[in-house]
Order: C-alpha cells, then structure tokens, then sequence
C-alpha cells in the first residue's frame, strides 16, 4: 500500500513534535491514555443509548505493556475502534474535532508552541516525542475487520489490513534510541511508567493496567462528597500532593453546576512556604478535565492576592473546550476563575469569624500577600480584601480587624487612626499618640512596608477615612481650640520664625501644636511624602533618594521646654538657636528618624551640662 502524506498543519506538528526541545516529554502518555479513555467513553454512551450490547462498564480497562527488548511501549484500549477509513482520517488530520490553535502558523522554533504542548498537550502526535515508529491497530467495536496504521514521522503513513483478537486499539510505540542529550529509555522502565500514570492519569475512570496491575485510583478525591471524606482524607491529599508536612487551615470542596460545571478541592495552607515572596513560588492550580490533569499550575484561575491557595479543578465541559480548543475558549476558565475567587474570600470571612486562632495562624503567613493583593491589580480588589486584613493596634495585644477597629470607635470620633513604622513598642512611643490615646481613639500600628500604600489605596473604611496620626491636622482639636492655638501662634510669630531661620531648610514649617502632652515636640510631614515613605523609598535601589517628606517641627506650647526657649529668645538669641537645635533633635528621636549631625547634638548636650 502506497504511503500517503500527512495534511499540511500535520506536517507542522509532527515535525514540532518529532524535533520538540520541550522538557516534559512524559505527557505523551497521559496523551495515549487519555485518547484511551474517550474512546472507551464513546462505547460506553453507545451502550448506554442502544440498550443491550452486551458490555458492562467494568469489562472496560487500559492496558500498557512495556517491552525492554523490542523497546516498546503498548497502550491498548477496549474502546469503540476505528475503521481502516477512521485511522486515515482521524491520525492522517490533525485535528478532528478541530485541534485549531494548529490552524495557525507553527513555529517550532517559537516557545509558546513548546508551551502550548505542555499546558494542554497535543494528542496522538505527541507520542512522537519519544517513539521513532508509531504503529496503530484498531478494530472497531462489532466489525470483524481490523486495520493497521504506521508512521516513522513526517514521510507520511501507511494503511494496511490487520489481524487483531477484540475489538479496540492498540498504540504500539516503539521508543527512540537515547541520545547525548536525551535519555528515552526511562520511558520503557515501569518504576517510571508507573509513577507517570499515577501523576498525571491517576483519577481516569476505568483502570489502567500496567503489565497486568491496575495503577490509578480511578475516582477522584474532589469527585466525593464531603460526607463520604474525613476530614484525614483531605489532609493526607494536599500533604503528599502538594509536598506540605503540615495540615492545611482549611480545605474547600467545590461542585458546582451550571454555566459550567465543574468539581474543585482548594487548600489554605497554614505556613508560606520559603519560597513564597520570591520569583521562585509557582502559583496556580492544578487543572483537569474529566480526571485528565492537563495543567500544573494555571495561574489563570487564581488571583494574584490569594496566590498562596493549592489545589485542583476538575471540569468536563474544559476537555471539550479548553484542551482541544485551547485559548481561545478561556471564558469558562474566567467564569470558574471568578467562582473559586468568591469561594476562597467567603472561606476566609468564615475562618475569621468562627476560627479566629487559625485565622490569625494563617494571617501570619500570608496576611502580607492580601496587603499586597489590596495595593496590587490597580486596587481593583480593595475591597474584597479589606475586611481580611489585620492590624496590631494600641489598645490591646493582637491583631484587630478593621471592622473591629471601627465598631469600637467612640461616637465622637472621625477618623480610622494609624502610626506607621518600624516596630510596636517605637510606635507606641510615639508623643503624637498620647492625645489621640487620651481621647479613648484606637491606633493602628503599622510596621510593613506596605502598610501605607494599604492605607492610601484604601482610603476610607466603612465610612471613615484612615488618618496617619503624623498628619498635619489629625483632626481632634475643636473650631474653639483651633482658635485658641492659631493666636497663640500669632503671638509667638516672631519666636517661631526665629526658630525655622535658625534649622533652615531642614524643615518646611514650625508651628505650634496641640497634638503633645507630655512631650516637648514632635515630628510631622506635610503633603503626599510622609516621614516613612520617605524611608521606604530611601531604602529602594536606585534614584529614590530625593523623595524626601516636608518636615514640620511641631512644638508643644504648653511645654516648659517651650517656656525656657521663650526666654532665651528674649534674653539671649545664642542659646534659644541651640534651644532650636536641640528640640530638633529631640523630634528626630521621638520620630525615629536618622540625627543627621550626632557630633553637633552630644556637643549641645555637653554645652548644657557643664
Ligand atoms: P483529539 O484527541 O484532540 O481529537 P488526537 O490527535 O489525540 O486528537 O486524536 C485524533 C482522533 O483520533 C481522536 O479524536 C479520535 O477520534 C481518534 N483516536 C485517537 N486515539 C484513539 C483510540 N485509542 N481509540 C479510538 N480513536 C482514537
């Protein structure tokens, strides 16, 4: 019989796949037995819908046979089968039921073909990747006829008649020498055709046998009801699959029906594994369709501020569409990709309320990455995620949440309060928060970097806007006291004036302030710059260094510092600029702010003393 050519886009492929520099060669196999599985899925729906042909759904099963010698690989199925004129056109044709991303142009020097190959396999011509002979002999179901199919690559194939016992198809592989740079035998070893079918071909319905010994587990964990699973089961599934020693948080068993169905087990884990907050960490979730796994970590389905969630999806309606039909039928992922999203925030909310200890275990890893999911995605998740976060605080040990914060306010108060900097216990030494404290208002303590983008993304909570208590005004004086202040300033105009010409252009503004109490002074910033973003940025590589905040030198008039400054002022200009100096100083301090001369300050000090 005449050896035929394969069509054009076959062409492409097979040399794609012949030639293919993609690592994961092993996905042949799960390609083979998936095709296995569909085919054995077609004579089971004929069964069904013709009544009796005398099949029962456990005659059904995929055997594999490894031969060393012959160094080949047989993936044999009991399925529906092909005619002589099937194999021509279903192997011959790329794309049957319409493989399309291969319609295009393929490139095998391009990567997206290689990552096309890996994300959602390519079926039959896949196994091209390892064999250097591919022989098919197939006899469908209630013929007496079988046909042989044979290919060496891209010279095209050859059909003949075949001699075979059953009805079904037998993939005959046989496996390519090795190379220098590739080892294909590991393909013929069954250690290793064992634990492939266990990755990736586990939860197929019907068994598959290897030399003789089912392999898989056929029913999937997520294909469970809750009530028929411990709560060990779940645990012991995402500890061996997802290499974690420790028991997740929480496990969310997923099955939805509807626009699109489909079946998921996520994990929250309980610690952020090392590598999370590096480039490192691969998040995503495993994707299946219909027990097939065709994707490691797809990305797509999770969002980027819940990047730490674990887990699989199962769909049938994506192996109809998103592995045959590749991208271009992503809408059902999206439509899943925003189910499990709400899903994992009301889990969340669930955790907060009803377990608050492993809440707060959980925040402790991960309450970073939903600050980061609340600043990221241009603040589109914002809202979703601030009920979530949570803060230390001055009022109490622990962390508060922001609702929390807020049903505790006073009804006088208008503002959500925060310090941000280094640690609680500067931060709780901070003057600015004595009066704020007097008042019964809560602070919150903010000691992340991110924590003040947070604040500024946010910008209000539950009706109450976030005011640093660094502002400028913090708001807590009344109109009277405001008064009051603004002409007692007046009255020390020429004092204050005498105190900015002396620090220069340290600092932007000195005023007197009602913010202190107990303490002389204090460290303020003016517009968008505050003092820890000045910091943070300061900090960055690269050219940060002039982002620099608007100091002001808010000095407390009730203070006797104030008074002695007075005096000098009046009595000899000398001492009430080192007065000056010293109280900006003091206000470096107490903010936490690099002295920029200690040399000139412990010189004032010792000046004082002796
Ligand atoms: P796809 O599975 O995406 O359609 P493939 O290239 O893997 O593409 O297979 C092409 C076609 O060949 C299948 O659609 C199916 O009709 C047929 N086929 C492949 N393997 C088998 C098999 N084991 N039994 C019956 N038909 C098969």
């Amino acid at each position: 019989m005449a050896k035929k050519q394969f069509k054009a886009e076959s062409k492409r492929l097979m040399e794609l796949m012949i030639n293919s520099i993609y690592t994961h060669k092993e996905i042949f196999l799960r390609e083979i037995i998936s095709n296995a599985s569909d085919a054995i899925d077609k004579l089971c729906y004929r069964s069904l819908a013709d009544g009796n042909l005398g099949l029962s759904r456990s005659d059904f099963e995929i055997n594999i046979k490894v031969d060393k010698d012959a160094r080949t690989i047989t993936v044999s199925d009991n399925g529906i089968g092909m005619t002589a004129e099937e194999l021509d056109s279903n192997l011959g044709v790329i794309a049957r039921s319409g493989s399309l991303g291969f319609k295009k142009e393929l490139d095998p020097e391009k990567s997206e073909g290689i990552e096309i190959i890996g994300q959602f396999g390519v079926g039959f011509y896949s196994a091209f990747m390892v064999s250097e002979k591919v022989t098919v002999i197939s006899k469908p179901f209630g013929s007496d006829k079988a046909a042989k199919w044979e290919s060496s690559g891209v010279d095209g194939y050859m059909i003949s008649p075949a001699e075979k016992e059953g009805f079904g198809t037998d993939i005959v592989m046989k496996i390519k020498e090795d190379s220098e740079n590739e080892n294909y035998s590991e393909f013929l070893d069954a250690f290793r055709l064992r634990s492939l079918i266990k990755k990736y071909s586990d939860f197929i319905r019907y068994p598959i046998k290897l030399d003789g010994e089912t392999v898989n587990s056929m029913v999937p964990i997520w294909q469970r009801t809750r009530s028929e699973l411990t709560d060990e089961d779940l645990n012991r599934f995402y500890r061996d699959k997802f290499y974690d020693m420790e028991d997740p948080v929480k496990s969310i068993l997923i099955s939805a029906e509807g626009l699109v169905s489909y079946k998921a087990l996520l994990y929250i884990p309980k610690n952020a594994p090392y590598n999370f907050y590096t480039r490192d960490y691969r998040a995503g979730l495993q994707l299946y369709a219909n027990g097939v796994m065709i994707m490691e970590n797809c990305a797509e389905l999770l969002p980027e501020c819940f990047r730490f969630v674990r887990g699989v999806v199962d769909s049938p309606d994506l192996s109809l569409n998103i592995s045959r039909e590749m991208l271009q039928h992503d809408r059902q992922l999206k439509i899943i990709a925003t189910n499990i999203e709400k899903k994992i925030k009301s889990e969340l909310k669930k955790l907060l309320s009803d377990e608050r200890e492993k809440y707060e275990e959980f925040y402790k890893g991960f309450g970073l990455q939903l600050k980061y999911g609340t600043v990221g995605d241009y603040g589109t998740k914002k809202d979703m995620l601030a009920e979530l976060l949570m803060f230390r605080h001055a009022s109490g040990e622990g962390l508060i949440t922001l609702d929390e914060y807020t049903a505790a306010m006073p009804e006088e108060q208008k503002y959500i309060y925060y310090a941000v900097g280094e640690s609680v216990a500067k931060l709780a030494a901070l003057p600015q928060g004595e009066t704020v404290r007097e008042r019964g208002f809560d602070i919150l303590y903010l000691t992340d970097d991110v924590d003040e983008f947070v604040m500024n993304v946010l910008g209000e909570y539950a009706g109450k806007e976030f005011k640093s208590i660094n502002a400028d005004d913090t708001g807590l004086s009344s109109e009277d006291e405001k008064k009051e202040a603004e002409q007692k300033q007046e009255e020390n105009r020429g004092l204050l004036d005498f105190v900015k010409e002396t620090l220069g252009d340290k600092i932007a503004e000195v005023k007197l302030t009602t913010k202190l109490k107990s303490h002389p002074v204090c460290l303020s910033s003016q517009g968008h710059i505050t003092l820890e973003m000045e910091k943070y940025f300061s900090s960055l590589p690269g050219d940060f260094h002039n982002v620099k905040a608007q100091r002001v030198l808010e000095i407390n008039g009730d203070h006797k510092t104030f008074e002695a400054l007075k005096s000098a002022f009046n009595t000899d200009r000398e001492k009430a600029a080192k007065y000056a100096q010293l109280l900006y100083f003091q206000a470096l301090l107490l903010a936490d702010q690099p002295v920029d001369d200690p040399a000139r300050y412990t010189q004032l000090i010792s000046e004082l003393m002796v």
